[in-house]
């Protein structure tokens, strides 16, 4: 006859099977992020049409019940994205870090991307800056010709190709 009396659990060992668990599934989702995000597009997408006017008119009466905070919700949501896109970016044209080629400075809000030859400002003229500019080089699979720089070390490359700045 089997022991049929709950035996008391070891919370260390439950601790670290939840810590393996948690592990194992971060690791799925790094190393499945492209087949994750389609899939996620497509299923939400499937569910949109299914449901488009119920989620249409609860998303309005959400957003006539509390105006300000859905507008707050959205501009963070806007500013982690391009956050996020922007990081992505910098991390490839920086060789996997998202850090300066030339000095390692590594705040985002240092850092952006130079156009190894020149020919930037044409460039971002027909593309669009900031976040466009980011979407497109994803977009286009991240083309050559670029890397990661912080502003200290773009002003130092424009004196050293004596564009202008002393
Ligand atoms: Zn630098």
């Amino acid at each position: 006859m089997p022991d049929l009396v709950e035996q008391p659990r070891d919370s260390a060992v439950e601790q670290l099977t939840h810590e393996r668990r948690i592990a194992t599934r971060k690791k799925y989702r790094e190393t499945h992020k492209e087949q994750l995000r389609e899939y996620g597009h497509k299923h939400n997408l499937e569910y949109y049409q299914k449901n488009k006017e119920r989620l249409s008119l609860a998303s309005k009466t959400r957003y006539l019940r509390r105006p300000e905070e859905i507008k707050c919700r959205q501009r963070f949501l806007q500013r982690k994205r391009f956050l996020d896109r922007k990081i992505d970016v910098l991390t490839h044209y920086g060789n996997g870090k998202c850090a300066c080629v030339r000095c390692g400075e590594s705040r985002p809000a240092c850092l952006s991307i130079d156009h190894i030859n020149g020919g930037g400002t044409q460039h971002i003229k027909s593309v669009g800056i900031g976040s466009n500019f980011y979407l497109w080089l994803q977009k286009n699979d991240y083309p050559d010709g670029l890397q990661t720089l912080c502003m200290n070390c773009q002003f130092v490359k424009r004196v050293e190709n004596n564009e202008g700045i002393s």
